[in-house]
């Protein structure tokens, strides 16, 4: 089959493009046929070897997976040829203590699709059945390889780690990215007003047209004070953050008493300083996030379905197109997501 490899990490790394061998399924596993893969920021940390876990090459890499089943491990039931399906990334055991009340983005013995083991810019994945999620009907290859990681992120962090009240002020930082634009949707759909960011004015009406009822410039080295003007000086209640560093203590300027931050990545920076008396005194919550949970996915999922989100889909690249990919994703400039299809 054709796929494509990373060879040595770097910014960017060496991406190749050729045949290897067919996967074949273990007794466990499901090979997918894939049909589009989505790409994220995990996928250049992989790239540029940023990530606090051993990384060894070549390996394929894509953790935003929908596809075809096409052939059947062993021991698996409940699956048929040929049925339409999303893949789950964080690979779980299934029998750990957090796997057993459904909290698989707790899994003691977690695996990145993608990272750890063989990823979706190929042709065909092998992949654990249990990670396996049937596709509605109506969302089709594309959609599900745009909302599997990202949007299911959003839910996991809107739904799960953190909640939102109808009326609620929520602040979606990056309304671009893939976790930014479906944060904004979601929000949206659980009756929050939404504030988003945008250091560009074609990023601004791009989140506007999501459904952002105000967004303000970051490039304005001010931005947290326009937050609080358009809130009355009270703050939002709710941070949806993916960034990190410099832009985490901004948001704790943007938050009203009792609000809480919900946080699921560090793109610019892992280590922040916290300013410990208005975090105690406000009660204010800085809430970690980590991937997702298998409801999560079906969540995002179904909501796709019934027309409640829609990723904003940036560009189709082929498979040979993955580094370009790569490239757009990394000079910033995608908006909403980038799909391979191979
Ligand atoms: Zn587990």
């Amino acid at each position: 089959m054709k796929a494509v490899q990373l060879i040595a990490h770097g910014a960017p790394g060496q991406l190749q493009y050729g045949d290897v061998p067919d996967p074949v399924p273990g007794p466990d596993e499901a090979v997918v046929r894939v049909r589009a893969c989505g790409l994220n920021r995990l996928d250049l940390w992989f790239e540029e070897g940023n990530l606090p876990i051993p990384l060894p090459l070549p390996r394929i890499p894509g953790c935003e997976i929908s596809g075809e089943i096409l052939a059947l491990g062993k021991n698996v039931a409940n699956w048929r040829e040929g049925e339409r399906v999303a893949v789950q990334s964080n690979l779980f055991c299934g029998h750990c203590e957090f796997c057993a009340r459904g909290e698989e983005s707790l899994c003691l013995n977690g695996e990145l699709l993608g990272i750890q083991r063989n990823g979706g810019f190929a042709e065909r994945v092998a992949v654990p059945a249990s990670a396996l999620v049937r596709l509605p009907g109506k969302v089709d290859f594309a959609t599900a390889a745009a909302l599997t990681l990202a949007g299911s992120t959003a839910m996991h962090m809107l739904t799960c780690r953190a909640q939102v009240r109808p009326g609620d002020w929520v602040l979606a930082i990056g309304g671009t990215s893939g976790v930014g634009s479906a944060a904004i949707q979601i929000a949206r759909q659980l009756g929050a007003r939404v504030i988003s960011t945008g250091s560009t004015e074609a990023k601004r009406r791009f989140a506007a047209g999501l459904g952002a009822r105000h967004v303000v410039d970051t490039s304005q080295a001010d931005w947290p004070a326009e937050v609080r003007k358009i809130t009355q000086k009270r703050g939002v209640d709710l941070v949806v953050e993916h960034v990190g560093g410099e832009v985490l203590g901004q948001c704790f300027t943007c938050l009203a008493r009792g609000g809480t931050i919900v946080t699921c990545g560090a793109t610019s920076g892992r280590e922040v300083p916290l300013k410990l008396w208005p975090f105690f005194v406000k009660e204010q919550k800085l809430v970690g996030s980590y991937g997702r949970n298998r409801k999560d996915i079906i969540a995002i999922l179904d909501w796709a379905a019934e027309g409640k989100i829609k990723p904003v889909i940036h560009k189709v690249y082929p498979l040979s197109g993955t580094g370009e990919a790569c490239a757009a994703l990394r000079q910033r400039a995608v908006m909403g997501k980038a799909v391979i299809e191979p």
